[in-house]
């Protein structure tokens, strides 16, 4: 039993769309008696409550004392009467996917193009965005069609469509009309009767067979990774705000790019523009609206006595920065980096990433760059992940600065160290003492700052010791 719950759990894991109960689960406690409470969340009416437990708003208001129902708070407990779970039409969270359409969505869940689009405020379709959260009433169209088209792809059979759609085999054979023995082969179009809840809902242009970014929505300030399958060999290439978006493309099929978003980049939806080439000068544009939310990043002032202060001078920390921002937007085809990050030392964090930053009662216009570890002078610094030592010597600013490039535009920065160990050229394994902490250059004691870019973009370095890329 436990390895059939596993087994389901990987399944839904690897399912395209995604569909998240998390906000049901967490706001709704069933208790004794068969009552449910439910905790009232941001945007929420009562009208929405009711629709998603099979109720109504007058039982809701009655069982609450609720003498305005158009007025209910953030946080307030709902006693809600004969809660039905999964109750037709009872409203449920989609997480938009890259490529998916409202169209698609409603057939997925046996909807309408009109519900979604009154549920959600959304007066044209056309215009939902990867990451945002759409309420829908799953079931609410009987007439819906109860089927969807879908493309099969490479290395796939009945048995195993059957599995990732969660229908029976006889009920997609006979939606077909054909038998287990019929040859499946790759972009032929199978429809798939009752299709589950989190089904594919996707409608990518050929020879897009799928398109994922992660995670999403994105944050300033922190890497996504974009991963794009095509039906055959192609090129990719791509924009998102204002930056190239750039490939590595592995098996001919298999592309991957990894993009910094700048921690002052605007938060909104912005849209990702790819563009698909075919070796037979097919091309194929694509674009796909992304939200970007706010990475809600503190400010802090940080006061520097006037020898120090000579290292705000422009004269000083420009050609440093030009120097370090060349070296450090670096894109190099092959990858050292495998699996998460460790951290490049064992001193307690004292300065995050992004945190907005004045000097000397200046103004924020600048930002906290990389994460800040405390550590007695001579305590290691550590190569958290494999890569080539691209730099390595003394600047003004950064003091003993040590830079690795780990491959696929992502590279990384030491500063402040007492002692550099490595050289220019150097391949460091993952683990390796490549330095001391130290207080060298602009700092006002020792630490290390630990920094990342990602594209020619300085992002959270912390974001790789926690998720895994690409
Ligand atoms: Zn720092």
């Amino acid at each position: 039993m436990r390895h059939i719950i596993a087994a389901l759990l990987m399944i839904s894991a690897l399912l395209p769309g995604s569909v998240s109960r998390t906000a049901a689960q967490e706001s709704a406690q069933p208790t004794t008696g068969g009552t449910t409470v439910h905790v009232v969340q941001r945007d929420e009416t009562l009208y929405r409550i009711a629709l998603r437990y099979g109720t109504t708003i007058d039982a809701i208001a009655e069982a609450n004392g609720i003498a305005d129902p158009r007025y209910i708070a953030v946080g307030q407990r709902l006693l809600i009467p004969n809660a039905q779970f999964n109750a037709p039409g009872a409203l449920i969270t989609h997480q938009v996917m890259p490529g998916e359409s409202v169209i698609r969505l409603a057939a997925a869940y046996q909807t309408t193009v009109d519900q979604i689009a009154s549920a959600n405020y959304i007066t044209n379709p056309a215009l939902i965005y990867a990451g945002q959260d759409l309420m829908i009433s799953q079931g609410a169209a009987e007439t819906a069609d109860a089927r969807i088209l879908y493309r099969v792809q490479s290395g796939e059979t009945l048995p195993t469509i059957a599995v990732k759609y969660n229908v029976r085999l006889n009920k997609l054979l006979t939606a077909n009309n054909i038998t287990l023995t019929t040859p499946v082969f790759p972009n032929q179009r199978l429809w798939i009767p009752r299709a589950a809840a989190d089904s594919d809902a996707t409608d990518l242009p050929l020879p897009l067979t799928s398109y994922a970014i992660a995670p999403i929505p994105a944050v300033q300030g922190q890497t996504i990774s974009i991963h794009i399958t095509t039906t055959g060999p192609a090129t990719l290439s791509g924009t998102f705000m204002g930056y190239p978006v750039q490939f590595i493309t592995q098996d001919g099929n298999q592309h991957f790019a990894l993009f910094g978003i700048h921690a002052f980049a605007a938060s909104g939806i912005f849209p990702m523009q790819i563009t698909i080439l075919e070796p037979d000068g097919t091309q194929t544009a694509l674009t796909e609206r992304v939200r970007v939310n706010d990475g809600g990043y503190g400010t802090e002032t940080i006061s520097l006595d006037t020898e120090l202060n000579d290292l705000l001078n422009p004269q000083v920390t420009e050609p440093e920065w030009e120097r370090v921002a060349m070296v450090m937007s670096a894109f190099t085809a092959q990858r050292y980096f495998d699996g998460l990050m460790g951290l490049p030392s064992t001193g307690a964090i004292t300065s995050q990433f992004g945190t907005r930053r004045a000097y000397n009662e200046g103004t924020l216009d600048s930002f906290h760059s990389g994460t800040d570890f405390a550590g007695g002078p001579g305590s290691s610094v550590v190569a958290p992940a494999a890569g080539v030592v691209v730099l390595a010597e003394e600047l003004p600013v950064r003091g003993n600065a040590t830079i690795i490039d780990h491959g696929w535009g992502v590279v990384t920065g030491y500063w402040h160290q007492t002692e550099i160990y490595v050289n220019v050229g150097d391949v460091v394994t993952a683990g390796q003492i490549i330095g001391t902490v130290g207080s060298t250059g602009r700092s006002t004691g020792p630490h290390l700052h630990w920094e990342m870019w990602i594209g020619g973009v300085q992002v959270d370095p912390m974001q790789w010791v926690q998720q895994r890329f690409p």
